[in-house]
């Protein structure tokens, strides 16, 4: 490990990509997915020649898991160390993501060889001239290094290998044995089959009922030479948020010298963002549908330009930095094309030049969104499991913590279960247990809030966020406070906050369907989908056109206008 050491990665990706509805699924991520797996690294290991073969004609595995990703080796791995055969079901994939992680996290689970780059701090900027120190440790997780250990331990404990796209899986209530049908027509025949196919895996599984759909955190990233970046920022320390608006309002090279008050844009680092004086579009339609269209564009990008994104990025030491435009979330999600014409605009108003040009990242999350329910044809883990923290995105860390305690529940599922279909439901009533479902409802809240606050607001919402004692804002990044210290965590946010703050906060708890979700969850009243064996919930995706939320009317009116309203924008571009 060393300080912003940098791992050379092969040329930049060209396809570009855009999401379209906030969707769990392949559908939701084939373009931006296919971007980032094409990112060509011949120093990580085939599957196949690294793992024993498993041949499904032969073999019945005590455990299939399905996804080569952290999540599905983690597990593989603890699986196969507890005794149990293991066949690992997977497309043959490697770690194309640039993962940051919390460096305290990362050696709780010694982890730390694992990381290419380390940062003694990280900093953010929400408003002009201020730059709050969080004070934690951050890394850089080198994928090859991750990848590498994650298998050497597959190795170790005997995890078999067989290549392949899976179709369907089935667990039947009558037998000891399920089934993973590939799409190359063969079976995998198992004792209990678990998903780890991360947001792909949407498709296979139920969830509930009337809950707010899935968003999305979008993020456009480049890693590449660049010269200027060490004007801007602390070259020691990683840049975890950027909230200026660095990409509107500011001519190339003047932002850094702006001071409160000396602007004519204000210089508040919200340029942009409020008094503005209105204007209105005036068009004479001619014929065909252009001047609808170009209306539509132009209420687009009103729309668009009021969601926030912000800079993340990784000094690597020398030139080399990896710079990231990033909507936490939002629904429907930023296109990659609104963020990478933000971070040119921002750097250009930076003075921050880009020379070579090492990788691209396009980055697609979905986060919130319904549960699965535990009535499944397979159990899950990972992001498959919707262990993605809905705020923030983030789940390595998470996946890695709880490999082994879900390990221990499968190998009791596949003890004590009297059938496949049992052993599945253990499994999920393991991870989804009442108290976490009362932890992800108060995440889901506090991510539906993000998503409706606008650049003033989000600043005024982190830097009350960041003045909370760090075991509260620690804990909740990592998904380590109980549903008793969350109130406490509100509470706090509450009396801390700021006027606007406070009042957004109340009226969400009032007016938004996630209010009644998160009080439905500590209440114990969402427990009647989740008991019911074989209850609806609603298939697939999770998406926004399932789940039936009783949104008021003039609220669904303006996301379905909003919607619309990005499918012609996106269109145009
Ligand atoms: C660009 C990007 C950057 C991210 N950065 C971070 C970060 O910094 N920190 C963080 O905590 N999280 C981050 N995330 C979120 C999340 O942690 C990652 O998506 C993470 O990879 C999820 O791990 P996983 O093992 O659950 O699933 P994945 O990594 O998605 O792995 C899924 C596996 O399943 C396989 N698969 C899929 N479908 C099938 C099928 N039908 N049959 C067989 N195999 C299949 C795939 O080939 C792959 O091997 C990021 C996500 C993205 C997209």
């Amino acid at each position: 490990m060393q300080q912003a050491g940098a791992q050379r990665c092969g040329p930049a990706a060209s396809a570009p990509a855009r999401p379209c509805g906030a969707r769990r699924g392949p559908s939701a991520t084939s373009s931006s997915g296919a971007a980032n797996a094409s990112k060509p690294d011949p120093e990580q290991p085939a599957l196949a020649g690294a793992l024993p073969p498993f041949y499904p004609a032969a073999d019945t595995a005590d455990v299939a898991i399905v996804g080569a990703g952290p999540a599905g080796l983690a597990l593989a791995a603890e699986l196969a160390g507890q005794g149990l055969s293991v066949a690992l079901v997977s497309l043959e994939s490697k770690f194309v993501n640039n993962y940051g992680v919390w460096l305290d996290e990362f050696q709780e689970l010694g982890l730390t060889h694992t990381l290419d780059a380390v940062w003694d701090d990280a900093v953010c900027y929400f408003k002009e001239q201020q730059l709050v120190r969080v004070g934690r440790p951050y890394g850089r997780v080198c994928r090859r290094r991750l990848r590498q250990h994650l298998l050497d331990r597959c190795v170790a404990a005997g995890v078999r290998f067989v290549e392949a796209e899976v179709d369907t899986a089935s667990s039947a209530a009558d037998s000891q044995a399920a089934e993973l049908r590939l799409t190359d027509g063969r079976t995998v025949r198992c004792r209990l089959p678990v998903l780890a196919s991360g947001v792909a895996a949407g498709k296979l599984l139920r969830y509930e009922d009337g809950v707010p759909p899935v968003a999305a955190q979008t993020a456009y990233g480049i890693e590449a030479e660049v010269e200027g970046y060490a004007d801007n920022y602390p070259a020691d320390a990683m840049l975890f948020m950027d909230f200026r608006r660095h990409h509107t309002g500011l001519y190339n090279g003047t932002a850094s010298r702006q001071q409160p008050g000396k602007s004519q844009h204000g210089g508040d680092g919200l340029w942009g963002s409020e008094g503005e004086v209105p204007s209105f579009l005036y068009a004479m339609p001619l014929g065909g549908n252009r001047v609808f269209l170009v209306a539509l564009t132009v209420l687009l990008t009103a729309l668009v330009l009021q969601v926030p994104s912000f800079l993340y990025a990784m000094p690597l030491g020398g030139n080399r930095v990896f710079l990231e435009e990033t909507c936490l979330v939002a629904r429907p999600p930023m296109p990659f094309a609104t963020l990478k014409r933000r971070l040119e605009r921002r750097c250009k108003a930076l003075g921050i030049k880009i020379g070579e040009l090492h990788e691209e990242e396009w980055s697609y999350i979905p986060v919130g969104g319904p549960l699965p329910l535990p009535d499944q044809p397979a159990a899950a883990f990972g992001a498959a499991a919707s262990l993605v923290h809905p705020a923030t995105g983030y789940s390595i860390t998470r996946s890695l913590r709880e490999a082994p305690a879900v390990a221990r529940a499968v190998r009791v599922a596949l003890d004590e279960q009297p059938s496949s279909a049992a052993a599945v439901r253990f499994v999920w009533e393991a991870l989804w247990t009442q108290e976490r479902r009362r932890q992800a409802s108060f995440q889901v809240f506090g991510m539906e809030l993000l998503c409706q606050l606008d650049t003033r607001a989000t600043a005024d919402f982190f830097t009350t966020f960041f003045r909370l004692p760090a075991s509260f804002w620690r804990g909740f990044l990592a998904s380590k406070l109980s549903s008793v210290d969350l109130l406490s965590f509100a509470m706090l946010t509450w009396v801390l906050a700021p006027p606007n703050i406070k009042a957004k906060l109340v009226t969400h708890f009032v007016t938004d369907p996630s209010g009644r979700y998160m009080l439905d969850a500590y209440t114990g009243k969402n427990r009647e989908q989740w008991e019911q064996p074989g209850s609806n919930g609603s298939s697939g995706s999770g998406s926004s056109g399932s789940s039936a939320v009783q949104l008021p009317a003039a609220a669904a009116g303006m996301l379905a206008l909003q919607q619309l309203a990005q499918a012609a924008a996106e269109r145009a571009v």
